[in-house]
């Protein structure tokens, strides 16, 4: 037998068992290590991730200017104070994640480089069996667990999403996408075309432009921007007076949370005041004859997409300031110069970006089973966007659209953390969400409601995602300010609960 054969077969016998494993080590990922040690102290678990390290969006993410579209404040963690401006740079992240797990002891929990290829589950033993591959040894290793956390985020992350284009080949310069950002890619002086007109396409266009020839933002249909300066006067003096970190992050917090309520309350009560604002302060930056109504104006009323905020208007600046322009048109195809437009117009380029979003992953491509049948996830109902009924023991991150990720994130692992200690006083080994009778002629909807909030990989992948009912229990509503005070008062004991 080779010495690789003896390898796999060896690792293949060893199985280790942990209470909890956590999967991802992202910002749920570590939020979740961090509140299991100190809220369910004695718990065992392990935090398995694909990548060589932390950070998960903030580790893949590499292209120029990557940094936070909301405030760090909220996006930090509840339980550890930011001490800079509002939005963040991704090494300013990573920082921060990195002293959340130094000062915690994490790093002992978290290992890297396995990537988990299956779970399933065995109602016999009541137990998780995961299957990773090892990326550093090759090697498949296996875990058992109570209970699955997962922290995986809702893209897949060794891929971003690219549209196909007829052409796409014929084009002689290079095609990028973001998420993939080739450390070599030399910009200085090129033309460059960025597709999309979210979020990374007005973080990645200042940040490239002043070196680039020429930008050109070509979008489909404008987005929502809002602008401001990267800054809270209250934190500042808040400051200067001497008051403790740990009191201006939450007096922050709560500045911000408060105002965000009053915004998101009235763009559904009043979207065209709302709209109205927003748009004055993108004329601000690019003056009374720029045609804002073609290139920022959208179709869909504020909020049903995210609002992406644009620190001091840098990329409305870079427009300004001539260096970078946005084409409102639909792609024909690609050509070997460039791309030619539905119009008819062209657009030269010697570099295309492709921001054209992400592959939604809903459970982190693991290939689940439960007692040996495969999980179609799309024939559960979630409960509160946290649990899935017939899925026992396993809870999930997923984050606010329109409110930072980590506000969820906090409020889900304060909920598995006070699950899994009831679990443990009542003797229970075994949680699934369950229909109560109530719920039998329940209408079950589509996850998300398209009207309510509708971004493009949401929609692609929306087939994919569990359903929902029609009272709060089945649905995830996407609002902290409900559910930071329902989370809390979940009656663990309610018939939606199956223990055994
Ligand atoms: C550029 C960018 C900027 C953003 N800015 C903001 C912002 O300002 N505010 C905001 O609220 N949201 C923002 N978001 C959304 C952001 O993704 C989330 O807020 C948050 O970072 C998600 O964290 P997470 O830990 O849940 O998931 P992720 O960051 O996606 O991390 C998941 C981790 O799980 C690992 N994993 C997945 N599958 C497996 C597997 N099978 N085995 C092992 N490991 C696995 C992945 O490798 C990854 O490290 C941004 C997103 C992007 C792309």
């Amino acid at each position: 037998m080779t010495k690789t054969a003896i390898r796999a077969q060896t690792s293949a016998r060893q199985i280790e068992h942990f209470d909890v494993v956590i999967v991802g080590a992202g910002i749920s990922g570590v939020g979740g290590a961090y509140h299991l040690t100190k809220q369910c102290p004695g718990t065992s678990f392990v935090v398995l991730e694909a990548q060589a390290s932390f950070g998960g969006t903030w580790l893949t993410h590499r292209y120029p200017g990557t940094r936070s579209d909301s405030d760090l404040y909220t996006f930090g963690y509840r339980f550890k104070p930011w001490t800079s401006a509002p939005i963040a740079t991704r090494a300013e992240i990573l920082d921060y994640m990195g002293e959340v797990i130094a000062e915690n002891g994490l790093d002992r929990h978290i290992r890297y480089r396995h990537a988990i290829s299956s779970a399933r589950w065995s109602s016999g033993d009541q137990l998780w069996t995961l299957e990773c591959t090892r990326a550093d040894t090759g090697e498949t290793v296996r875990f058992t667990a109570n209970f699955l956390w997962m922290c995986q985020g809702y893209y897949r992350h060794s891929e971003g999403y690219t549209p196909e284009w007829p052409g796409m080949r014929d084009f002689k310069g290079r095609i990028v996408h973001p998420q993939m950002w080739p450390e070599d890619l030399d910009y200085a002086g090129k033309t460059v075309v960025v597709i999309g007109s979210g979020a990374t396409a007005a973080t990645l266009i200042p940040a490239i432009a002043s070196e680039c020839s020429h930008v050109t933002m070509l979008q489909r249909s404008p987005t929502f921007f809002r602008t401001g300066r990267n800054a809270i006067p209250l934190a500042d003096e808040l400051r200067q007076l001497g008051i403790a970190e740990t009191w201006i992050h939450e007096i922050v917090r709560r500045k911000i949370l408060h105002e965000q309520s009053i915004f998101t309350r009235r763009s559904f009560s009043e979207p065209e005041a709302v709209k109205k604002e927003l748009l004055a302060g993108v004329r601000a930056h690019l003056g009374p004859d720029y045609d804002v109504a073609t290139h920022f104006t959208p179709r869909y009323r504020p909020w049903r997409q995210r609002i992406a905020f644009v620190p001091d208007g840098d990329f409305l600046e870079a427009i300004a300031a001539g260096k970078a322009s946005v084409v409102t048109d639909e792609i024909e195809s690609f050509t070997a110069a460039g791309i030619l437009l539905r119009s008819g117009r062209v657009l030269d380029a010697d570099i295309i970006i492709t921001a054209t979003g992400f592959n939604l992953n809903v459970l982190g491509d693991i290939d689940f089973t439960i007692d040996g049948k495969p999980l179609i996830f799309s024939d559960t109902v979630t409960y509160r966007g946290m649990m899935f009924t017939g899925v026992p023991n396993m809870a999930w991150v997923f984050g606010y659209f329109r409110a930072s990720w980590t506000l969820r994130a906090d409020l889900v692992a304060d909920f598995v953390c006070r699950l899994l200690n009831h679990m443990k006083e009542k003797g229970a080994r075994q949680v699934t969400p369950t229909l109560r009778p109530e719920d039998a002629d329940m209408p079950l909807l589509p996850w998300i409601d398209p009207e309510n909030f509708n971004p493009g990989y949401v929609m692609r992948g929306m087939h994919l995602l569990p359903k929902r009912g029609d009272k709060p229990e089945w649905q995830h509503t996407q609002d902290y300010w409900s559910e930071k005070d329902e989370f809390p008062a979940i009656d663990l004991d309610d018939g939606a609960f199956t223990y055994e």
